[in-house]
């Protein structure tokens, strides 16, 4: 429920808190400044101070966020969002590693790739591919938790001289729990130890059927260390999002999930956003968790400076007026008012929030002062 403290309700109305007590206390609820009160009281007091109340709902404010749903004929191709996972060791951080070298295609730029949080790749094929590069399951599930789903596919590593181990059962329940599909990585493979087929079979007791046994889930050797396998993972990766046929419209208002943030001293407040539908584009004006902005300048995983992000692109965007946290969505509205009264609306919401710990109802503050 709503909730509103004491203080911060004679701010809003700009009486003096002492006043509100009073009322309050006369009509036997002990609240004091820091104590909060449900909304039914909180219009019981603005009414009997002469004040007019306005109870905004969410919907209310954020109406103004384009939540049209596509049609079909809009929609356009769009790649896949690709998390790896799997237990600690086992080569998360390598294959990242592998992939992102595998396709660092010119020296001419320098040949190193800025750290944004996520990047993609083009396969021989021509396949582009978005990989997210927080490894770790804490922010594939806290980034779910917030309702940010900005996964399609995970790949699921498993070490060859290891085979299945904890985090990797944990990490079938969380693409389980998301609704997507796996890929099973087998790495490692130039170890003298590996034993795939060890892998495949500990698999079939948490009811990973991999191809090889008659099922569905794909399964790769590699070895992140040679780079053996990876382009063949990439292609497995490919394959999987046709079946997939994912998609999105990209001209639209354009909304997006912050997969991290941070204060840069030289650049003040960024955001790497992966881009969910529509384009985000130089100028536009957004919204984002509890902060807002217009789009000052974008910045690819190449860390070069571009104009636009199409569905599925990451890219670090600068002209925040504070730092949102990962898993918070970026929305683009029509107008800097819109924004700043969403963003301030959040804001308020989860101040009450946190004042709520100690909320009581009217009934039970009645009840407590008898
Ligand atoms: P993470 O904890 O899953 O991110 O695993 P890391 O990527 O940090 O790898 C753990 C260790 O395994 C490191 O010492 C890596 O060098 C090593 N490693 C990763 N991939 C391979 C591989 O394909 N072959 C071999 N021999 N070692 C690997
Ligand atoms: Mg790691």
């Amino acid at each position: 429920p709503e909730a509103i403290t004491v203080g911060e309700l004679a701010n809003r109305m700009a009486e003096r808190v002492a006043d509100v007590v009073k009322f309050l206390m006369r009509n036997g609820i002990m609240a004091t400044t820091n104590q909060s009160i449900d909304a039914d009281t909180a219009q019981l007091v603005v009414e009997e101070f002469g004040h007019r109340v306005v109870r905004v709902s969410d919907a209310d404010v954020e109406q103004v966020i384009d939540t049209v749903v596509d049609k079909a004929e809009d929609l356009s191709p769009r790649p896949p969002i690709v998390t790896i996972m799997g237990h600690v060791d086992h080569g998360k951080t390598s294959l990242l590693d592998a992939i992102r070298k595998a396709n660092v295609v010119s020296a001419e730029a320098g040949g190193i790739t800025q750290h944004i949080g996520a990047y993609q790749v083009t396969t021989d094929s021509g396949a582009v591919l978005t990989f997210l590069d927080t490894p770790g399951h804490a922010a594939f599930t806290s980034m779910r938790a917030r309702g940010a789903q900005v996964t399609d596919i995970v790949v699921l590593v498993v070490a060859a001289d290891d085979a299945v181990k904890p985090q990797t059962v944990e990490a079938i329940s969380h693409a389980r729990a998301a609704n997507v599909p796996m890929i099973v990585a087998i790495n490692k493979i130039d170890k003298y130890e590996a034993n795939p087929q060890k892998v495949r079979t500990d698999l079939l007791q948490y009811e990973v059927v991999v191809e090889e046994m008659g099922g569905d889930v794909q399964t790769v050797e590699l070895s992140a260390k040679t780079g053996q396998g990876i382009d063949t993972l990439l292609e497995a990766i490919a394959l999987q999002a046709e079946i997939l046929e994912l998609q999105a419209n990209p001209n639209r208002a354009a909304h997006g999930a912050v997969i991290e943030a941070k204060l840069d001293v030289g650049r003040g407040p960024v955001a790497t956003v992966l881009v969910q539908n529509g384009t985000l584009r130089q100028g536009d004006i957004f919204v984002v968790g509890q902060t807002w902005g217009k789009v000052r300048a974008l910045v690819n995983d190449q860390g070069e400076r571009v104009t636009e992000a199409a569905p599925s692109v990451p890219v670090e965007v600068l002209g925040l007026n504070g730092t949102p946290s990962a898993g918070d969505v970026l929305n683009v509205v029509e107008t800097e008012q819109q924004a700043r009264e969403i963003a301030d609306y959040r804001a308020q919401v989860a101040k009450d929030k946190r004042t709520a710990a100690g909320t009581a109802t009217l009934e039970q503050l009645m009840a407590r002062a008898k």
